[in-house]
């Protein structure tokens, strides 16, 4: 099975809306495997957001991403990559669609709420810059025979 990182940002911390991201991750049959609260610092934000350290506004989205503690977790199940991604909608949250968490929960281009990795190999990088090894919870829930059907996990 495949793992994700994902980051509560402080747009989602400040609004309260930890626990609806949690509930619907809960809730979709997605298994959350490591859960910790950090307060970000620059080294790391140049590291995670490598590809936008040139762009105009990477001071304003460091400095976004640095207004609260965050939270950061790695969730676990089928294709988890990708599912969870579409769970996310597109980065601006104003055209995100309904349904997704950016299109139900935010406004915002910046302030969009959540990050999760992009692809397969990006998240084995993300999950070992966040996480130690031993900080990673990797079980199996007891109700896995029902979230997935035979074969498919
Ligand atoms: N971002 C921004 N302005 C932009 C594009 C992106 O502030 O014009 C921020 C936004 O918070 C986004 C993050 O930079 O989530 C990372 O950008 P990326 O293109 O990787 O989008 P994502 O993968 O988060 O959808
Ligand atoms: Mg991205």
């Amino acid at each position: 099975m495949e793992q994700t990182l994902v980051i509560l940002k402080p747009s989602c911390v400040a609004r309260g809306l930890m626990g609806e991201v949690i509930g619907r991750i809960e809730k979709r049959g997605i298994t959350v495997i490591a859960m910790k609260m950090m307060q970000l610092d620059l080294n790391i934000l140049r590291e995670h957001y490598a590809h936008l350290v040139d762009k105009p506004f990477f001071p304003g989205l460091a400095a976004s991403m640095m207004a609260t503690p965050v939270v950061c977790m790695v969730l676990k199940g089928v294709d988890v990559v990708s599912v969870f991604r579409e769970m996310v909608g597109v980065t601006n949250g104003r055209k995100a669609a309904p349904g997704t968490l950016r299109g139900d929960l935010c406004m915002s281009n910046q302030a969009n709420i959540i990050h999760a990795s992009d692809s397969v190999e990006n998240a084995k990088i993300e999950i070992a810059r966040f996480f130690k090894p031993e900080e990673i919870c990797d079980y199996t829930p007891a109700n896995i025979s029902f979230i997935y059907g035979d074969g498919e996990y």
